[in-house]
């Protein structure tokens, strides 16, 4: 299949944006220092690229063997000390990244792992840790190689298991449009396979190259990979679209064993990429659906206007074909978690907003991107006016009365407007909740007294500081939470009420 390692990055101009230039940004409220779990030992000290507390990553995890290298890293095989489990460890080292451009795509590779972590088909980012020499991030062990060596093995897959490979990779690429990011190298080398199991999920696991964008932003930095890139790409104008683009060269690649665009070398491949032309006369293209060529030819047009959006491939009959892609358009993931916030209940919320008080900076920047987008003017706080009309530009239409009921929801001190920690409270991931050291933060906030239980007092105390209502509401909170019936709240009580009804919002709707 020739060489498909090959990758491009020449960056020379950062992205242009076209939309309005920001005057002042919303004032985040000033981040706490997020305490590090106790057996995290302290290296003193700022770390150059994180910006935080240095950390030794050795005092928490054992170093096992290599599991492959790449341009910046080397991954190694990890194991928790004290739970056993095994991780995956992507050291960078520091002296490597000698320019200030390095420095930023290391930072913004770890901001965009946490935005996006949560899904299930992207690997989840279980920590940054960076001491003297490198950068440390501890991953979700993927134990079933690369979705390339399969493809190699295999040599071209049946119609039915590309659709279902490719139906996870486009299941990516619209959870990362969704939340403001593009990808920029998808190819088959950064996707792996959970397990060895025939049936593994299929993680993104690079990120290396994504960016954080508006709708309306222009790019014009030349990165991704020879076969993969998109023809606006090489023509230094493009958006969100280009992803698309490359995930129909893997789409092709599956159903042929061959890319597409095809060359003696780099230029070459590109001349191939920019005529467009597409052969669907060599085999096993005649044996090949009518319908599994409509959608490779409409996710390869050489106009990224007249592409489909992730979520029209998503709802191509072929993709659908197996009856488990969603129906219907998902919604964007802001939208969505908006709805699951006004469900929840109110010692959840509160909860919640004590956890987002508390993340670090590289945690929430995404979401704070997608804050400003919607805040148009930069007031630092989001109106029902800005609300009803941001929500539509992220893609999705709502009713007058569905903005309002959002709008109540996010509001959680009920001033009228969202405030930027309420936008990240009622949006940020809900994968979030389920770590211990936030969890544990949060029941320590209600459990003043530190007598192990949340009393009905500190209930009413905490809620009372947030408007949330009296007597009523505190009963059904009990009602709701305290499952062994003494009358408080215990650690256990609280941990499974946050990480109830928790969805996994990768996953695509399935059909009755
Ligand atoms: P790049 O320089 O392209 O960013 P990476 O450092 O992301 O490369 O990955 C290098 C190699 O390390 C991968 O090809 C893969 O074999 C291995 N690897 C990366 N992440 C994981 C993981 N989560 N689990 C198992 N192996 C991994």
């Amino acid at each position: 299949m020739g060489n498909l390692h090959g990758r491009l990055r020449h960056r020379e101009s950062a992205a242009e944006s076209t939309s309005a230039p920001r005057h002042h940004q919303p004032q985040p409220p000033q981040q706490q220092q997020q305490q590090p779990s106790s057996f995290h030992r302290h290296v003193s000290g700022n770390g150059r690229v994180l910006g935080r507390p240095m950390e030794d990553v050795r005092s928490t995890y054992t170093f096992g063997r290599e599991l492959g290298r790449g341009q910046f890293g080397v991954t190694y095989l990890v194991t928790h000390k004290t739970t056993g489990e095994k991780f995956a460890c992507k050291s960078i080292a520091t002296r490597k990244l000698v320019n200030k451009d390095d420095v930023e795509d290391v930072r913004r590779e770890v901001q965009i792992m946490h935005h996006l972590t949560g899904h299930r088909n992207i690997v989840e980012l279980k920590g940054a840790f960076e001491d003297r020499h490198s950068v440390n991030l501890v991953m979700e062990l993927c134990a079933g190689g690369e979705l390339f060596d399969r493809i190699i093995a295999k040599g071209h897959y049946s119609e039915r298991a590309a659709a279902d490979l490719c139906r996870q990779i486009v299941t990516v690429v619209h959870n990362c449009h969704s939340m403001g990011v593009m990808h920029r190298d998808l190819k088959p080398e950064n996707f792996l396979l959970l397990s060895e199991d025939e049936n593994s999920p299929l993680k993104a696991t690079d990120f290396g190259l994504s960016v954080f964008f508006k709708p309306g932003d222009v790019f014009k930095d030349l990165v991704g990979s020879a076969y993969y890139v998109a023809p606006e790409v090489l023509k230094r104008n493009y958006g969100a679209e280009a992803d698309i683009w490359s995930a129909g060269v893997i789409l092709y690649i599956l159903l042929s064993g061959v890319p597409p665009f095809w060359g003696e070398n780099e230029q070459g491949i590109f001349d191939a990429v920019l005529r467009g032309h597409l052969d669907f006369a060599s085999e096993p293209w005649p044996s090949i659906s009518s319908s599994a060529k409509d959608l490779v030819k409409k996710m390869l047009r050489s106009d990224p206007k007249e592409r489909l959006s992730a979520v029209e491939v998503l709802n191509h009959p072929w993709m659908r074909e197996d009856g488990d892609a969603p129906d219907k358009p998902i919604d964007i993931a802001v939208l969505s978690r908006m709805k699951q916030f006004r469900a929840m209940n109110k010692l959840k919320k509160v909860a919640l907003k004590v956890i987002a008080e508390n993340l670090s900076e590289e945690e929430i920047v995404g979401l704070k991107e997608m804050f400003k987008s919607i805040d148009t003017d930069n007031s630092g706080t989001v109106t029902f006016e800005e609300l009803k009309a941001g929500l539509p530009k992220l893609g999705t239409k709502l009713s007058e009365s569905e903005v309002r009921q959002l709008m109540e929801a996010a509001d959680v001190d009920g001033n009228g407007t969202i405030d930027y920690i309420e936008f990240i409270t009622a949006t940020m991931h809900m994968n979030r909740m389920e770590r211990e050291d936030h969890l544990y933060t949060a029941f320590e906030y209600f459990d003043k007294d530190k007598s192990g239980y949340i009393t009905m007092e500190e209930l009413e105390n905490a809620l009372k500081k947030y408007n949330m209502g009296g007597e009523k509401t505190i009963k059904e909170i009990i009602a709701e939470v305290d499952t062994d019936h003494d009358g408080k709240i215990n650690y256990e009580e609280f941990v499974a009420m946050m990480r109830k009804g928790s969805p996994d919002l990768g996953t695509t709707r399935r059909r009755r």
